[in-house]
């Protein structure tokens, strides 16, 4: 087990880049409580290491996620709601649906901004069940390949034709590596970075040419780039081991961010199959229709996800039901807790 201890040690000095990063943020309304004490200072000593690295780059090709460096980290912001479509081709069901999740201001997605070697890769079979253990550039969390019953979700049926299903809080997460994400990042971005700080990459290497061979982790070195990972889109689907130092609390890495559930999770509905899910107008707002077959016969079930509220119209009702959001009393516990199921 690799326990590193996470020091909170913010950098006094800051890059023009960096600024610039946090002046959007100011300006968004968001991070404000990240924002380092030394921010007010002027930048007189900028020093390039307090900057995002280049591979961040990477997130600014998603429109709604925000990356900026504070400290020690690379705090990622997004909605949880991917760009491409969403859970067609599931036909392992838990009836969950994607709502947008909270992952902003100091519920971020925290990666190393300087990343470290462990002196032992940390392995993730059977390990890491709950919780994500890398964040695609999109903002969405990549999860273990195996499910939290230490099945492979990607062999059966659970996950999407883009790699992703929800959990028990509603929330969008994939289970492989979506290589493609490639297709807006290039080959010189990475398409995913792990929660031990190092950059993955879809199949081929940063300069294009074809993926040199892999160690047991899934990784290589790389003079310009580092050390980084590759998707391969084979098994185990995601890279096979942290190579980096990650702290491991309660069965998941720390620290990362939590989803919000609004309602009990569901029960899986054996036989289903997920057709499409779009978003649509609807007379009460903008809103989302995912239609199932199960059966023989087709369904739908459509919902709008507000601020304070969701509003979900189950197969058949003529009028919605509405949950409250920060209505539940188990905000705290994580994704993965309770029965298995995801
Ligand atoms: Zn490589
Ligand atoms: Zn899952």
């Amino acid at each position: 087990m690799v326990a590193t201890k996470v020091r909170r040690r913010g950098s006094p000095y800051m890059g023009p880049r960096r600024l610039l990063t946090l002046a959007a943020f100011l300006a968004s309304g968001t991070l404000r409580g990240h924002l380092p004490a030394a921010a007010a200072e002027p930048a007189t000593k900028a020093r390039a290491s307090a900057d995002l690295p280049a591979s961040a780059m990477a997130f600014s090709k998603f429109p709604g996620v925000k990356a900026a460096a504070s400290g020690e980290w690379i705090l990622v912001e997004s909605t949880g709601i991917p760009e491409h479509p969403m859970m067609a081709g599931i036909t392992s069901w838990q009836q969950q649906i994607p709502l947008p999740q909270p992952y902003k201001g100091a519920n971020a997605w925290k990666i190393p901004l300087r990343p470290a070697k462990a002196d032992n890769p940390t392995p993730m079979k059977d390990r890491f069940l709950r919780g994500a253990v890398a964040v695609a550039s999109n903002g969405i969390p990549i999860f273990n390949p195996q499910n939290n019953r230490g099945e492979i979700s990607q062999d059966i049926g659970e996950l999407d034709r883009w790699g992703g299903h929800c959990g028990r809080a509603d929330d969008y997460h994939y289970h492989i590596i979506p290589l493609h994400l490639a297709e807006r990042t290039g080959d010189s971005l990475p398409i995913a970075f792990a929660l031990d700080g190092f950059p993955i990459y879809g199949l081929r290497e940063p300069d294009g040419k074809p993926m040199r061979p892999l160690d047991a982790c899934g990784g290589h070195d790389d003079p310009v780039h580092g050390y980084h990972y590759h998707g391969t889109g084979k098994s185990p689907y995601v890279f096979a081991a942290f190579r980096g130092k990650v702290t491991e609390a309660g069965g998941q890495v720390d620290p990362q961010p939590r989803a919000e559930p609004v309602r009990p999770a569901g029960e899986p509905l054996r036989g289903a199959t997920i057709l499409s899910c779009s978003r649509i107008r609807m007379p009460e707002g903008e809103g989302w229709k995912l239609d199932y077959s199960h059966q023989g016969r087709s369904h739908s079930l459509r919902w709008i996800a507000g601020e304070s509220e969701v509003l979900i119209w189950f197969p058949g009702a003529k009028d919605p039901v509405t949950f409250r959001r920060g209505g539940r009393g188990d905000r705290a516990g994580g994704r993965e807790r309770g029965r298995p199921g995801r």
